[in-house]
């Protein structure tokens, strides 16, 4: 037996190591090697990034969302029948992007930023990645000014500021979109600009609503991106995404943007799909372990900068649907948490004729308050307890025939609060307004309106100032503020009122 030769072994060892190529190609190309479902498994290519982009032999572009041993895996933004087994893949290290601009502003586009409107090509300068880190604190303000809905429900009891993610929640067909819709059309001439992001909704649904925008003149300032149920799960998925890049850019621009994502329970099934495609393991409801993240990293990219860092702000709107009002499943308990508040529609309120159908002791708004114009927070005062103390009694006295004067009052008051509350689609009322529907109405000079007349004597009422007294709207408008003064003179303009109406 010959001895080891241990210097020879160093010395083949040693040349090894020195001729010891690092394989780092600049373009690494790998084989599909079973594709479906709009999801392909790739093969040969070993330095892929997660969230990359991959471009397949006949143009079709993939996202890497699985690395494993020896593979990963794509979801496809195309017909998967378009490739096979054997197709080449290659990397292109670029991570999913948009384009995004001032151009889009008015158009209706996809998720991948193309337009579906037919109003030909959109010339974009910027591109920004649809994945992005959310401002640090350092670079955040606390929210400080109103997002006005024009709904006098919402901004008197549940107002938004710039900046802040409030939580649109409730079953199918309560009045989520309309909410949404609403608050758009009420940033005309407020230097807002507008997203509206639909998932998996029916195309038609979304040309209706782009319709209404356009009526009202708000896609002007609007930009609607969808992708439709119709279209691949992986649209659907990276939708949302795309949808905050193109509100970054303006925001980074010093710009207030409003966000709506309509809505998340459908983005959440897409990427259930998805997941379990992917062969992740599946969780409670079905829903892979990381769905938490998935709408935590996108609404927490909602947010109001510093000055420094360029002032502008995000202001996020997501829905959610529940299911027979259950609030406490698994989606809606997430992005309840993760939201600064939520605003909480109600079937029954919504088939009573209560519209828009907020539910005044499930909604709340954690920040907003901040941002409440000091006339507002005057004049809304107590209306929040006084509606739960008229629902409370409401309940007690449903059977009783013989009551006190008192809580006859009582309920009488309550009964044309609710009745005030009520407000038809598409027709938002300015702070102003607001403010002194809210002011007549809780220094009690509507008692003796009869309920089924109540908003007719609003409407008229809030003409009838603008006609004849237009520097109380003006002095609203001016000093944001409510002192005695304007107080008394609005109650006097609401008793001049009074004599006419009756
Ligand atoms: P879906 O679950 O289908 O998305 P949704 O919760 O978004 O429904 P909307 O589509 O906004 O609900 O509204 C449902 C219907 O109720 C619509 O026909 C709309 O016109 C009507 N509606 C909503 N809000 C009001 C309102 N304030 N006054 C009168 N009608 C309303
Ligand atoms: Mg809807």
């Amino acid at each position: 037996m010959s001895a080891i030769n241990s210097e020879e072994i160093i010395s083949i060892l040693k040349s090894e190591i020195e001729n010891y190529e690092m394989e780092a190609k600049a373009s690494e190309t790998g084989t599909v090697i079973w594709v479906g479902d709009g999801i392909a498994t790739v093969y040969g290519i070993d330095h892929a990034m997660y969230g990359e982009i991959v471009i397949f032999e006949n143009g079709l572009k993939g996202m890497v969302q699985d690395i494993r041993r020896n593979e990963i895996g794509c979801i496809l933004f195309g017909k998967d029948t378009e490739i096979g087994e054997g197709t080449k893949v290659n990397r292109t290290k670029k991570k999913a992007g948009i384009p995004v601009g001032e151009a889009f502003i008015g158009r209706v586009i996809n998720a991948l930023g193309a337009p579906i409107d037919g109003k030909g090509e959109i010339i974009s300068k910027d591109y920004r990645p649809i994945e992005h880190e959310a401002p640090g604190i350092v670079d955040r303000k606390s929210v400080s000014v109103p997002l006005e809905t024009g709904i006098l429900s919402i901004d008197s009891m549940f107002p938004i500021g710039r900046g802040q993610r409030e939580l649109i929640i409730g079953d199918r067909q309560t009045g989520k979109t309309s909410i949404a819709t609403d608050a758009i059309i009420n940033q005309k001439g407020k230097d807002v600009i507008c997203i509206y992001t639909a998932i998996g909704q029916k195309a038609s649904t979304v040309a209706k609503l782009v319709n209404t925008l356009e009526q009202h003149g708000a896609m002007e300032y609007s930009i609607v991106l969808s992708a439709a149920a119709s279209e691949s799960a992986s649209l659907q998925y990276i939708a949302p995404y795309a949808a905050t890049a193109m509100a970054e850019y303006f925001m980074y621009q010093g710009k207030d943007v409003l966000i709506i994502y309509d809505d998340l329970s459908k983005h959440a099934v897409a990427y259930r799909a998805l997941s379990l495609l992917l062969e992740r393991s599946p969780g409670r409801e079905a829903y892979p372990g990381d769905v938490f993240y998935l709408h935590s990293r996108l609404l927490e990219r909602s947010s109001r900068l510093s000055d420094e860092a360029g002032g502008g702000s995000i202001t996020a709107l997501p829905i959610i649907e529940t299911q027979a009002g259950d609030v406490a499943a698994y989606i809606p308990t997430n992005v309840i948490s993760i939201t600064d508040g939520q605003i909480f529609l109600e079937s029954d309120l919504f088939f009573s004729g209560m519209r828009p159908a907020v539910n005044v002791g499930l909604s709340v708004s954690r920040v907003g308050g901040a941002a409440q114009t000091k006339a507002m927070k005057k004049a809304s005062g107590s209306i929040r307890i006084d509606l739960a103390q008229y629902r409370e009694m409401e309940v007690f006295t449903q059977f009783s025939s013989d009551l006190d004067d008192a809580t006859k009052a009582q309920l009488q008051y309550g009964k044309g609060l609710m009745e005030l509350l009520k407000q038809p689609l598409c027709n938002p009322l300015s702070m102003a307004q607001q403010v002194i529907t809210l002011c007549a109405a809780t220094h009690k000079k509507m008692m003796d309106v009869p309920v089924e007349r109540m908003k007719e004597f609003q409407m008229q009422m809030l003409e009838y100032i603008q006609s004849v007294h237009p520097e109380i709207i003006r002095e609203i408008e001016e000093t944001k503020d409510l002192n005695d003064a304007v107080t008394e003179k609005i109650l006097a303009a609401a008793d001049e009122f009074k004599g006419r109406f009756q």
